[in-house]
This record gives structure tokens, sequence and C-alpha cells, in this order.
């Protein structure tokens, strides 16, 4: 039912998986799409073991210092240290909670943004993006369309400093409350709530100050590397991301995918495809706000 789909300028996949292994044969390895595996950028990233944590046991991490239980910490001079979490992965969400989907999109806004964002409203369906601040600033009018049009917005910093975790708690501070800014100078009301790091590469540190930013730290458990494009080309790479989303997401799934970053034509070609299928087999949901 969703052949159709080809006959459009976004060519798309094949609408079915039989042929999927073969695109696997293409040398794309096995990490792709397996849940804690690095990707979703460039530079390959250790993502702590998928002991997948609630949203509301990240919110905690975010809750005020009165609403800690250990009060013989109280004369600490961080009052969030005793809610930070003991490695990274405790607090990183990386399932909804439940039978839903999760669709994120990240490193816009860009010029892609706006077809994304048509394919979404097309199919009634809401998603998660993850902008960086620069791209924000340049392109105010895509934000408010995403908000506009219902969907989760995500802090994915000012300009996708992978290695950002690892620098000073100012540093990480002032460039998550820039990102935050921006966003809100195109959308004032706008709910930030959710932190990617770029990369994945959460640490402890970025973890806790964007709780303490009031945002909880987003993973996800699927992961087509819609980015690598090195890799993989055209239909090649509109293949492997349909063959990756459909034999990895499973109730509860996070979806990663970009629509920034650089040419999304084989991500938007898969997603033609995959948008009317997975609309078939799961409650698709943007992250609650
Ligand atoms: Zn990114």
């Amino acid at each position: 039912m969703i052949s159709a789909c080809a006959l459009v300028v976004l060519a798309g996949c094949s609408s079915d998986a039989p042929s999927a292994a073969s695109w696997h044969a293409s040398g794309s390895g096995s990490a792709q799409g397996l849940a804690g595996q690095g990707g979703g950028d460039p530079i390959a990233h250790p993502i702590a073991a998928p002991g997948s944590v609630t949203p509301s046991a990240a919110a905690s991490a975010s809750a005020s210092p009165s609403a800690s239980a250990s009060a013989s910490t109280s004369a600490s001079a961080s009052p969030s240290a005793s809610a930070s979490p003991s490695t990274p992965g405790d607090s990183i969400i990386r399932t909804t909670g439940d039978q839903t989907v999760a669709l994120t999109f990240d490193d816009g806004p860009g010029p892609d943004t706006p077809t994304i964002l048509k394919m979404l409203r097309d199919q009634g369906i809401k998603a998660t993006f993850c902008v960086i601040g620069q791209n924000v600033k340049q392109y105010p009018q895509y934000v408010q369309q995403i908000v506009a049009d219902g969907h989760t917005l995500c802090n994915h910093t000012w300009n996708h400093d992978e290695a950002l975790g690892k620098k000073s708690a100012d540093t990480i501070r002032a460039d998550l409350q820039k990102t935050s800014d921006e966003i809100h100078k195109a959308v004032p009301d706008a709910k930030v709530l959710y932190f990617r790091h770029p990369g994945g590469n959460f640490t402890p540190l970025a973890v806790q100050i964007a709780a303490e930013l009031g945002m909880k730290s987003l993973g996800w458990s699927v992961d087509p590397w819609d980015w690598n494009v090195k890799k993989w080309q055209g239909q090649q790479m509109t293949n492997h991301i349909c063959s990756v989303v459909r034999n990895n997401t499973k109730p509860g799934s996070i979806v990663l995918s970009h629509d920034g970053g650089g040419d999304r034509s084989a991500t938007m070609a898969a997603y033609k495809t995959l948008l009317p299928e997975l609309k078939g087999k799961f409650t698709l949901v943007a992250m609650p706000v």
C-alpha cells in the first residue's frame, strides 16, 4: 500500500523488507541500528549500555535541591550533586518508556527542514527536532514552523562541538544557554526541555548542567547513520536508512535521523517511504513537553 511513494521526486526505497539483507551486504557493518552503538555524527562515540532510563528518572536529575532525598549533602556547594548520575548513561533517555516510537531529527534547521516538516505534516506525524544554535539564528522561521506544527524542540548546542562535554562547566552552561536563548528569540515561549550532546558524547557534567537548565538528556536507540554520506550515497543510502529503521524500530524506540548538517535528500527519500510504514505499525510521538 506504500508502493506509490516510489513515484515521487523523492524516489524512496522499496516498500518491503525481503531484500534488506542485501543492503547490509554493502559494507554497512554491524553497528548501525543497534541500540547503544556509536553513530549519529561523524565522530564515533561510545554510548553507555542501553540500560535505558525512563524520562521520569531523568527528570529527577533536574529536580530542585529540596526534592533530593539525601539531605546529608545539603552543605554541598553544588545543589544538584546529590542527584547527579554516577555515569551519564544513568540519566539519558533512550526509549519513550512505553509502546510509542519517537522520531528525532538533528543538526538543523537547514534548507531541507521545510521539506521534512511538510512530509511529517502530510502524514500527521509529530517528531522532535534537535537544533543547533547557529542554525536557529540563520533559519528562525523554520524553528517557528517546527513549533507551529506541534513538534518538540531539543537543544543540540550552539555549533555542534562534539567535545563540549569535556570542557569546563562554565563553557558548557554558556553554550547551552546561548542556544536556548537563540531558540527563544525565534519562539519566545518555546519549551526546550531536551538536550542532545553532539555525537552522543554525553558526559556526566554535560548531563548535569543540562538538567540544571531544565533539560533532560535525550539519546536514541535506532541510528541509520544517515549523516555518513562518505559511506553511502544516493539510493544506497536511502536503502540503508530504510533497512536499519525497519529492522530495528520497535515499541519504545527513539530513532535518530538528520534534517540538517548536509544534503539530506537520501534521508528525505527514505522517510517518504518510511513515514507511512511506521505510522501503520506504531504510534509515533514527539517527546513530551
Ligand atoms: Zn548532531
